[in-house]
């Protein structure tokens, strides 16, 4: 069976004075639910630190495909894993948007993510005038097809759907909506990898809160949240574990 996945992506947010929001989350009692917060690279040893007295992973929000070299400002997978990383983003809509990543630079990342024994948290989603358009599934298709490396299982890699026009908005899909772009991750995984396919966890990541977290975790194929802004605050991400722990 999959374990469940509440994972945090603080983006550009969070000085030092953030990291007893993560010690508190951190402390969260929780056994069917792992934790896994993405704080800003500044962040990344001291948070590694913070979190090693609970049960917390910690993760990078993006990484360079390259190991080294002459690339300023960029950090490689190799240094997250020497901050104390385990797992690292990759291909969030942020990055695609402002960076102008591609599948094929997301796909390379993930490559040297799991080079590095990162676990990738590979993110795709459709924009608005895509899903208005009737075109979810192909978009979703064709990220998954060119951004995902052969060779993904349930441990190095999860990927998190995450629709474009619910990140940060404060609107999400209808459930059957979220249910039906699960379930076709799930198929073309499963036809894809087989059983690895499978253990792969799926999350929901959009405007996710502890109000609406309850009705999304009883969706199918639905194995947790990638969460942005209610991860900031550890009574909020906390009552977030708690709706999946509960479903
Ligand atoms: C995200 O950025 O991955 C995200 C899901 O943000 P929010 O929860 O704030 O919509």
């Amino acid at each position: 069976m999959r374990r469940k996945l509440a994972a945090g992506n603080w983006k550009m947010n969070g000085l030092g004075s953030a990291l007893s929001e993560l010690a508190a989350i951190a402390g969260c009692e929780t056994r069917q639910t792992d934790l896994l917060i993405c704080p800003p690279a500044t962040l990344l040893g001291r948070a590694a630190d913070t979190a090693a007295a609970g049960s917390c992973a910690i993760g990078g929000q993006d990484c360079h495909a390259r190991e080294s070299g002459a690339h300023t400002g960029d950090i490689s997978a190799a240094m997250l894993a020497d901050a104390g990383a385990s797992h690292v983003l990759v291909g969030h809509s942020e990055r695609r948007s402002d960076h102008g990543e591609s599948d094929a630079d997301v796909c390379a990342k993930t490559t040297a993510a799991w080079a590095a024994g990162l676990t990738a948290v590979l993110c795709l989603g459709e924009s608005l005038a895509q899903r208005r358009s009737g075109d979810t599934l192909a978009v979703i298709g064709a990220q998954l097809a060119g951004s995902l490396p052969d060779g993904a299982n349930g441990d190095n890699t999860v990927i998190a759907y995450e629709p474009i026009w619910a990140i940060g908005s404060g609107l999400i899909p209808e459930m059957a909506q979220i249910a039906e772009v699960h379930d076709f991750l799930r198929r073309a995984l499963v036809e894809r990898l087989g059983d690895d396919g499978d253990r792969i966890r799926l999350l929901y990541g959009g405007s996710v809160k502890p109000g609406n977290a309850t009705e999304i975790f009883a969706v199918s194929n639905v194995d947790g949240a990638l969460v942005g802004g209610a991860s900031l605050k550890a009574a909020d991400f906390k009552a977030i574990v708690a709706a999946l722990d509960a479903a």
